[in-house]
């Protein structure tokens, strides 16, 4: 079996149904296309035998394939069924490109070129076969690479009768606006006893720690009066998000920070003469410090009302998701397996703590510890997506030796 081949007619198919999740929509999943990417996997998970195959209202699809090996845990691999919405098109048109290095035109009509001075990581791929987007998009491997991974590895296990454990199966959707899809997974139809999402960039990373998040929205309420008669009657509910802001580390946001540092970011206002609401994320790898963020809301808001008596000031705030680590021992035997699927394949494994979050950090957080590896792409969430064949292929071998050795 070509592996590349199979992988690339997998990432085609789910990439040619247009999945973005929309944050406006309140109700799961926010998009039909994630409805209608289900059931094709639904179809195809059918076609291969696959147990207990499910899409429930919320659009989750689960799957299950009983084990033929005694004595293997059982595995569990989830990806996401949304692409996420940067304000490029939603739809994705994928072209295979063989690199010979320069620059690359992904796009001669309307002139999009990915220039190697800013991406001097195309020089690692030179003379390889990649999957771009035409550069109206993103090129959606987060997360159908996944998808195309998890498919292919039950192609190969199935159709050549390797043994395995049992393995579980999810695709959730809208994980790109707070993980929301691994948040309502029904975890009587996934109980592995560990799982794995395939949610991160390039070739050897490996991911078990993300931040801890928090989504905070302030309402402040002030007091309107006509000008001519405003004096000390009128209170502008912006000066007092002005103000608030202000008591905000400036150098504590996402622009001034790195690796595992925490940060505030206000990142929303809508205002008129009498009310504000202003949001903010909170975010950081290490649970005491986040908390500590979370107490300084309470302080700050407190310090507000005292400025400003009459404004009406409150607060409430969201838990995105936790921190994988926070529940997981780094000794864990699915990180260890992890590290040594890498080194049986002679990967060099890239660990690093993902200032962000994956469907790990929510499963991790309802029990089932789930660390995350790569993808084999580049650049998620950016028209420069781009996706190297034999670093998907690695990835595609990694799943399938975890299943080897679960
Ligand atoms: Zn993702």
């Amino acid at each position: 079996m070509d592996y590349q081949q199979l992988l690339t007619a997998n990432f085609l198919r789910y990439t040619a149904i247009a999945s973005q999740s929309d944050a406006a929509i309140t109700t799961l999943p926010t998009s039909q296309g994630q409805l209608k990417l289900g059931q094709l996997l639904c179809d195809e998970l059918k076609a291969l035998g696959l147990c207990a195959i499910h899409q429930d209202e919320n659009g989750c699809v689960t799957a299950f394939l009983p084990g033929n090996r005694s004595g293997a845990a059982a595995i569990g691999f989830c990806s996401h069924l949304d692409t996420v919405d940067v304000s490029l098109s939603p739809e994705i048109k994928p072209q295979l490109i063989h690199y010979t290095g320069g620059d690359v035109v992904l796009n001669a009509k309307q002139n999009i070129v990915m220039q190697l001075a800013e991406h001097p990581e195309l020089n690692a791929y030179q003379g390889m076969d990649i999957l771009f987007s035409d550069g109206t998009s993103v090129l959606g491997a987060d997360n159908k690479a996944a998808m195309a991974n998890i498919m292919a590895a039950l192609t190969i296990v199935v159709t050549e009768n390797r043994p395995h454990g049992d393995i579980y199966i999810a695709f959730v959707p809208d994980e790109e606006i707070g993980l929301r899809g691994s948040k309502v997974l029904d975890l009587k139809r996934f109980k592995p006893d560990y799982a794995y999402t395939i949610d991160s960039c390039a070739l050897g990373e490996v991911v078990y720690e993300t931040f801890n998040a928090g989504s905070v929205t302030y309402h402040i309420q002030g007091v309107t009066a006509h000008p001519m008669s405003a004096k000390d009657q009128l209170v502008n509910p912006l000066l007092v998000a002005h103000d608030l802001i202000a008591l905000f580390d400036r150098q504590q946001t996402p622009e001034h920070t790195a690796l595992k540092e925490g940060y505030w970011w206000f990142n929303g206002i809508q205002a008129d003469a009498l009310n504000c609401t202003l949001q903010m994320h909170i975010r950081d790898f290490d649970k005491v410090n986040y908390q500590k963020r979370r107490d300084f809301v309470a302080t700050a808001v407190a310090q507000i009302r005292k400025l400003h008596p009459r404004a009406l000031i409150d607060y409430t705030i969201e838990e995105v998701y936790e921190n994988i680590a926070n529940n997981v021992d780094v000794n864990a035997a699915p990180i260890a397996k992890l590290y040594a699927a890498l080194d049986s394949l002679g990967i060099e494994a890239k660990t690093y703590a993902m200032r962000g979050g994956t469907d790990g950090s929510c499963l991790s957080a309802r029990g089932i510890i789930t660390p995350n590896y790569f993808t084999g792409a580049h650049n998620f969430h950016s028209r420069y997506e781009f996706l190297p064949l034999p670093s998907f292929e690695k990835a595609l071998q990694v799943t399938l030796q975890l299943i080897a050795t679960a």
